[in-house]
């Protein structure tokens, strides 16, 4: 039996390669907390939070602030019965989501340490790895189209693009890119950038070009569900819900009122516990499902990794922070090209 005996949290900040320019923010660094969840029998579990104000709400410094609360809440309760402490952990799941997240995550990677198994076992141990799509975010047509050539050539088979500032000139950049590699495939996220009406004239226009756009990410506000039916209703191509997709509770009411054809899971949104949930009620209801992350460092992306590769639950993998942000040291993981291996 080992013991909780404290949580700590360290605040980290990430840089990216380049600006990370998406609808309405451009970044180039973010903010990560690392946590350590340490065991009476000196074994440290490991996880992160990467907070979100524009999706989430979340402000770092609110977070760190819960240092002392969730140790209070964890101190002296057995690793191994992890559900119960998902499950205290859960209260978190509007306020502080990133970090339910890592806690959960730290906890998940003590037990693995502790029997010897890795995370993705625990989880499932359905597949060996998986592979990433690249994210090529808001720019000139120009650059759009050599950043899209560079990653075909380090073998990227999956592009994801970022939309939704302004449709002309969306649309310009997909078909230029899809001119330059017509054999590529495309996510193309809108994060809640258009209208109904814009969204599935931007869907109709890459369907007229035979654009090969595997997922279409949330064309409009996260609020905006009737938005979203709108668009799956009146568009071919699948439309897949991000920013409104956090909780449980938002996956149940997206399938119940047909809003969506895939999710796009994010532990960063939904923890551990609704990560699971959502994957189970997406399998019963015939939805796809994708995973994404937020600006993860080398550690808080071996969540997500061995999330994936244990449940194998997913189709399209956007768990690229190792090739958007600079100096990226893996914790439980290898990367080959675009394929990324759960390492115990
Ligand atoms: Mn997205």
């Amino acid at each position: 039996m080992a013991h909780i005996q404290r949580v700590t949290f360290k605040l980290n900040e990430v840089f990216y390669q380049k600006p990370f320019h998406i609808t309405n923010s451009v970044r180039t660094s973010s903010k990560v907390i690392e946590i350590a969840l340490e065991l009476d029998n000196g074994l440290i579990g490991r996880g992160e939070a990467s907070p979100s104000f524009r999706v989430n709400g979340e402000i770092e410094t609110a977070l760190t602030g819960l240092e002392g609360p969730i140790s209070e809440m964890l101190r002296g309760k057995e690793v191994q019965r992890y559900r119960p402490l998902f499950d205290i952990l859960d209260k978190f799941s509007r306020s502080a989501p990133s970090l339910k997240a890592g806690v959960q995550y730290a906890i998940l990677d003590a037990f693995s340490t502790l029997i010897s198994t890795p995370v993705y076992e625990i989880l499932g141990g359905a597949k060996a790895y998986v592979e990433t799509d690249f994210t090529i975010s808001i720019d000139s047509l120009e650059n759009t189209v050599q950043d899209a050539k560079k990653a075909a050539e380090k073998g990227f088979t999956i592009l994801k693009l970022k939309v939704g500032e302004d449709l002309a000139s969306d649309i310009a950049r997909v078909l230029a890119v899809q001119e330059a590699l017509p054999k590529m495939h495309f996510v193309v996220d809108a994060n809640m950038g258009y209208t109904p009406k814009e969204a599935v004239a931007f869907a109709e226009t890459m369907v007229r070009n035979g654009v090969n756009i595997d997922l279409f990410e949330q064309p409009v506000w996260s609020d905006h569900f009737d938005g979203l039916r709108f668009v799956r209703q009146h568009s071919r191509i699948p439309i897949c819900a991000d920013e409104s997709a956090k909780t449980r509770y938002d996956a149940l009411r997206l399938i119940r009122e047909e809003c969506v054809d895939y999710i796009n899971i994010k532990l960063m949104k939904s923890g551990i516990s609704d990560a699971l949930a959502i994957v189970e009620l997406a399998r019963s209801a015939n939805v796809g499902l994708m995973i994404g992350c937020m600006s993860e460092s080398g550690l808080g992306i071996t969540q997500s990794i061995h999330f994936a590769s244990g449940t194998g639950a997913f189709t399209h993998h956007d768990l690229d922070c190792p090739f958007l942000l600079k100096e990226v040291i893996p914790y439980k993981y290898r990367q080959e090209g675009n394929r990324l291996y759960p390492n115990g």
